[in-house]
């Protein structure tokens, strides 16, 4: 039986994930609370009709953090102990009764996997796809540089109650480097733009910090690659000043 790796919140992040929401070694994300631009997320999701049979809160979001990453940002609030910490086995099911206790609770709309890099388990999504259908939306981020992506998976992450930001962390090799402090892989990047778009999932982008002198050149080469509306609904996001990283000398990871 396949077991996700899941980091409860520990460390730094403790600072800035509240306490009431912490529900065992998972949480809830008041979506309006979170700032960063992450408001515009239930204005997405009521105008693309996304769940439309859906129950629950949709700016209410069940957060399942997993573990690992293949980044290394230095504004990471989820810090390394948020995603290299200590992690606990679980199977899908328990996942989901859990998610199943947060909606009768709170009325949770939303089953959100985050990370880390979620992308890194992507072979597994589908469970959580088939399970949230119809009742619940499903959620999840797409880095475009965790590994190559393949039509079968992201064929099978398709749905009426799905949404994916897609958050792009440099528009220049320079831009990226400094907010990740990796080396992009521009081919990785393109082949996985492209399944994304030729899978036809429903997603947004985000840039984060992005260098804003590029940012037009940059959605150009996007607007003319694949046309001007997979820019829609796309929204900048701003750095936060979290406690987590105030004392942190070596930020994320
Ligand atoms: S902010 Fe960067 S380092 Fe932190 S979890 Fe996200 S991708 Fe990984």
């Amino acid at each position: 039986m396949y077991k996700w790796k899941v980091c409860p919140i520990q460390g730094r992040q403790l600072k800035d994930v509240h306490e009431e929401d912490i529900i065992g070694d998972f949480r809830l994300c008041h979506t309006y609370r979170g700032g960063g631009g992450y408001d515009q997320y239930p204005h997405i999701v009521h105008k693309r009709k996304v769940g439309i049979h859906a129950i629950g809160d949709p700016t209410l979001q069940f957060v399942v953090q997993l573990y690992g990453c293949h980044l290394d940002c230095p504004y990471c609030y989820v810090t390394k102990d948020g995603i290299f910490g200590e992690y606990v086995e679980y199977a899908s099911d328990e996942i989901l009764n859990s998610f199943y206790l947060a909606v009768e609770r709170y009325g949770c709309g939303v089953f959100h996997l985050m990370g880390g890099s979620p992308a890194l388990y992507l072979d597994q999504w589908s469970v959580f796809v088939r399970h949230t259908w119809p009742l619940f939306r499903f959620h999840s981020d797409l880095l475009l540089t965790e590994r190559e992506y393949t039509s079968a998976q992201l064929s099978k992450i398709k749905g009426e109650h799905t949404i994916y930001a897609v958050n792009i962390k440099g528009v220049t090799s320079e831009d990226y480097y400094k907010n990740t402090r990796r080396k992009l892989d521009w081919k990785l990047f393109w082949h996985n733009f492209d399944k994304v778009v030729s899978s036809s999932i429903n997603f947004y982008l985000t840039f984060t910090n992005p260098d804003l002198s590029y940012i037009e050149e940059f959605n150009e080469k996007i607007r003319k690659r694949y046309g001007a509306g997979v820019l829609e609904d796309s929204f900048i996001i701003d750095l936060i000043d979290y406690n987590a990283l105030k004392e942190s000398k070596d930020g994320c990871i």
